[in-house]
């Protein structure tokens, strides 16, 4: 029952080389096993799953949870009778207790609810075994012998830049992971503190692995870039949220390293691994995904999703089984190249960031952020699309040192009328924001922020 990291990482490692079905098998038992566990030990899966057989044939038939209906919920969902919603709040509320366990058995993460309701997650031993298991395995399917090399020659550090001030995922798997003989290597830095400040601790540190919100590793490219930051990464993790391509390329210029990226949510840590053709890999031993529509019908290979369903394998304390997760994917509907069989996914943006604007005819036309994007534009640093009114989408941009303002604006300003002419939206107005691109309390950049 208790698996430790390693006999979970011999585990995928023997599933991985048996093949698909292999793969399927373990999924389906391990899906079963959490069916009935949440029944017999969550009252909040019990009164759900009461008019269910016994035996679940078919999972796709178990009803969508959302997190607004677990946090409403949330002492009869957890399956630990321990836990109860007042003393995890209290626990939350403390910002010295960041990183530490919660009652000796848990780690604590929420979400910062920039996009709806704030979640409370608690994750136990075994949802660390996976996946710390899943990441080392990650790690070593990116790194080449040489990569290797060149780790242990720059010191073998690592520096994570995720938001530190709160009970966030960054700084909760910080304090899972940090032992006392690997402090010494791992570097956790605050997203929210000042670029000036990021860079001399960098600078001091000298990282050789660099992981952080994607629109923080590409504001350090620009330092590097600018010559104020000067470290020599072998390899750069930024977490998906849905950068442009353009963005990641940018990123490994600049740090001369490679980029690889993996796509994790507080609610389930290791969904998928990203490959050299740009897909990331599901790892569906651990892991059911299930694109589907805004029904919450099944989509096809090939075709966007609105939404995905996630359950979480691992962690028991909190089921997470089929739980509306919020993102947009595309799954490739034919092998990748690179032979790898789990599915490859891509992940077009957060549902909650597309904004829809009414025609001139009063139809409404979606907008998914990646169609939006204008980082490929000469001097823009970062920017943040804001749609104060229904036809009014409000330019926040934030431009390189060397670069004209003016002119960027302009050019910025030609794109996004050119992206929404072709859209049938040349009628919205497009203005400059007075304030620069502003983070959410995680310390995360939303590339596009939809009107409410
Ligand atoms: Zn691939």
């Amino acid at each position: 029952m208790n698996e430790s990291m390693f006999s979970v990482l011999l585990d995928v490692g023997r599933a991985r080389r048996q093949g698909l079905s292999a793969i399927a098998q373990r999924r389906r038992a391990r899906l079963d096993a959490m069916v009935t566990f949440a029944r017999s030990n969550s009252p909040y899966y019990r009164e759900l799953y009461q008019h269910l057989p016994e035996r679940i044939e078919n999972h796709t038939a178990l009803p969508v949870v959302s997190k607004q209906e677990l946090m409403r919920h949330f002492d009869d969902w957890v399956a630990d009778r321990e836990v109860t919603f007042t003393e995890v709040r209290t626990f939350v509320d403390n910002p010295e207790l960041i990183g530490q366990q919660f009652i000796g058995k848990y780690s604590v993460a929420m979400t910062s609810g920039s996009t709806g309701t704030p979640g409370i997650f608690l994750l136990d031993r075994r949802n660390w075994a996976v996946t710390l298991a899943l990441s080392l395995r990650m790690m070593m399917s990116w790194l080449s012998a040489g990569d290797m090399l060149r780790l242990l020659v720059r010191g073998g550090r690592a520096a994570t830049v995720y938001a530190m001030g709160g009970h966030y995922i960054g700084a909760t798997s910080y304090g899972a992971i940090r032992t006392k003989r690997a402090a010494r290597r791992l570097r956790a830095l605050p997203a929210q503190m000042p670029m000036r400040d990021l860079v001399v601790e960098l600078n001091s540190f000298r990282p050789a692995l660099l992981t952080g919100y994607a629109s923080t590793m590409l504001l350090l490219a620009g330092e590097q870039e600018a010559g104020r930051l000067h470290i020599r990464p072998v390899q750069v993790y930024p977490s998906s949220e849905g950068l442009s391509s353009d963005g990641y390329k940018c990123i490994a210029r600049a740090f001369g390293a490679k980029v690889r990226t993996f796509y994790a949510a507080t609610e389930c840590l290791f969904i998928a691994v990203g490959c050299e053709h740009g897909w990331h890999h599901v790892n569906s031993d651990w892991v059911m995904l299930e694109p589907v529509d805004a029904d919450y019908r099944p989509v096809p290979p090939g075709q966007e999703s609105d939404t995905v369903l996630v359950s979480n394998l691992a962690n028991r304390v909190q089921p997470i089984l089929r739980y509306d997760l919020g993102d947009r994917i595309l799954q490739r509907p034919d092998p990748c190249p690179g032979g790898n069989l789990l599915p490859a996914i891509r992940l077009r943006g957060r549902a909650a960031d597309v904004p829809t604007f009414p025609t001139e005819r009063g139809e409404k036309v979606s907008m998914p952020p990646l169609v939006l994007e204008v980082d490929h534009v000469p001097g823009v640093e970062l920017f943040q699309l804001v749609q104060s009114a229904p036809t009014l989408l409000r330019v926040r941009l934030r431009t390189a040192a060397d670069a004209d303002p003016n002119r960027v604006w302009q050019a910025v300003h030609v794109e996004l009328a050119k992206l929404l002419t072709e859209h049938g939206l040349g009628h919205v107005s497009i203005k400059l924001a007075a304030e620069p691109p502003i983070p959410s309390s995680s310390g995360k950049y939303r590339t596009v922020i939809p009107l409410l």
